[in-house]
Order: C-alpha cells, then structure tokens, then sequence
C-alpha cells in the first residue's frame, strides 16, 4: 500500500517504521519546525501544502491508499485540512492521537480552553512550570509578576526576561525527577496542555502528591473521525481494513 502518515509525534515514526517492515511504501509529513527532527524510515516530506486545497493536491498526485492523521492532539489546522482533504478526494484515513489524560482522586485542575486563559488563571507570584512546548510561550513572559520556568525540547526563538527560565528537555519524564524539581523550586502551578499519552504523564503524578495545582489546556474540537490510541492499534486498525488496499 501507500500509506501518508502526517506526523510531528514519536508514534508517527514508530507507525512508520513498522509499515516500512511490513512492506508498505510510506510517506512521512513533517511541518518542518524541529531543527532536527528525529526521522522515520521511508520517504520524508517536509513543509506545508498551503492549505486544503495544496494538500487536495498532494494527495490526488501521488495515489495515496490510505492516509493516517497522526499529527500532535493541538496540531489542529492541520488535522482539521487533512480531513476535509481525505473528504475531498474519497480517501480512507483515521486518527492516531493520545488518549486524553482525566483527573484522578487528589487531583487539583483548572480547565481552560486556551493558553492566554491559562496565563490569566495564574495568581501574582506563583512558581510556575509551564510544559506547552516553545512556541506560543508570550502570555506567560508577560506574567513579569510570577517566576516562570519554561519547559522545551528547543529554546524559543526570542530573548526572555530574567522571570523566565528556559529548561531544555525531552520526554520521557521521570517521577523522582518531576518530584525533585517542583519540590526545589516550590512549584505552585503546573501548565500543561492536554496532550495525553504515558511519556510526559509523570509531572500530573507528581502535582497530585505535592498538591500542586493544574492549569489544563482542553484539545481543540476536531470533527469526527475513527481514532485510535496507540501504535498497535493503528497496525491491527489497518489489518483490519484490508481494503484499504484496493
Ligand atoms: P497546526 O497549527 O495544526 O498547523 C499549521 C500549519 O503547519 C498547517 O496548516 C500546515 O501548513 C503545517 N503543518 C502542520 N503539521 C504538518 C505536517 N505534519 N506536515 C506538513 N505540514 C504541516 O500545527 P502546529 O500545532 O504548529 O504543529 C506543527 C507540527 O508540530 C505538527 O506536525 C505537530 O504534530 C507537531 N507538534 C505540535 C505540538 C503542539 O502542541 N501543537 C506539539 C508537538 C508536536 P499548510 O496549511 O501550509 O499545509
């Protein structure tokens, strides 16, 4: 088959890599904002389509079977162009994506709907980690009257003020080690959207033993589509739908 998988995520790569085993020839989407991305097996596209109808494009021309969303949960421009894309030209895709985390017994959380309301919930002179990722980091830089620290795999590309402290890391995160920061640097508030998945889960165990509170970004509505929540699923999801290959 010709499998279009977007990507952006570890699980687009890991799909990709067991569909090249399997003997597919696949294509991996990438928006192009890492400097270096890790890369999957198989081909490599790279950059925006302009749009729906440049990715309406893309697909007619190069005779895709199947096409798989598996793109961040908050990449939601482009989930939202692939399936009115994939609805344009009659291809069969679905969504592989985290299943959303929930709170548990213990837990403090204030939902928000987005990233400016989660820098307005933040009482003055809180100790905050914020863990949205590097770019629409701004509503939280303005906060001059908080200490910020700023998790990300990569530094934003601006100069910060000295309330902001940049931490370069990559997931997977361990328990001890959420404990030990947020106990160190008397974290009052944690950020974060609501990515789900097991990688980055550890620093919700951690706010609930510590009773910090939880600032939680909602996932944008995207329109309705078959989901799966791992990996695997989405290879037996495929096995299932042999024809996806006609
Ligand atoms: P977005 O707002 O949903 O998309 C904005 C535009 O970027 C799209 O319209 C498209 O441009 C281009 N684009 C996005 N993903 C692409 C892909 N996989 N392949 C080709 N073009 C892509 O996306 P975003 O939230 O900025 O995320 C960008 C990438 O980072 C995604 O691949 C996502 O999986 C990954 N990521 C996002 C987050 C997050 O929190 N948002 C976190 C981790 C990783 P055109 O309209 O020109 O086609």
């Amino acid at each position: 088959m010709r499998v279009l998988i977007f990507g952006g995520t570890g699980e687009a790569i890991d799909l990709a890599n067991a569909l090249v085993r399997q003997g597919h020839q696949v294509t991996t989407s990438l928006a192009g904002r890492t400097r270096k991305p890790r890369l999957p097996n198989g081909h490599v596209h790279t950059g925006g389509f302009g749009g729906t109808e440049g990715l309406v494009d893309f697909i007619s021309r190069n005779g895709f079977n199947l096409i798989i969303d598996a793109t961040h949960p908050f990449a939601s421009q482009m989930s939202t162009n692939v399936a009115q894309a994939c609805d344009q030209t009659s291809k069969p895709f679905f969504r592989l994506t985290r299943e959303p985390w929930q709170a548990a017994e213990g837990d403090q959380w204030n939902n928000v709907q987005n990233i400016v309301e989660a820098a307005e919930r933040l009482p003055e002179d809180a100790n905050v980690l914020v863990t949205v990722g590097r770019q629409h980091i701004e509503p939280f830089v303005l906060r001059d009257d908080c200490k910020i620290f700023i998790r990300a795999i990569e530094h934003p590309e601006v100069i910060l003020p000295a309330h902001v402290t940049v931490l370069l890391e990559r997931p997977p995160f361990r328990l001890s080690d959420e404990l030990a920061f947020m106990r160190d640097h008397s974290i009052s508030h944690l950020v974060t959207k609501n990515a789900g998945g097991d990688q980055t889960a550890a620093k919700l165990e951690a706010a609930r033993m510590l009773g910090t509170s939880v600032i939680m970004i909602e996932r944008p509505a995207l329109a309705e589509a078959p989901e799966v929540y791992s990996v695997e699923a989405a290879l037996q999801h495929i096995a299932d739908h042999s024809a996806f290959a006609a």
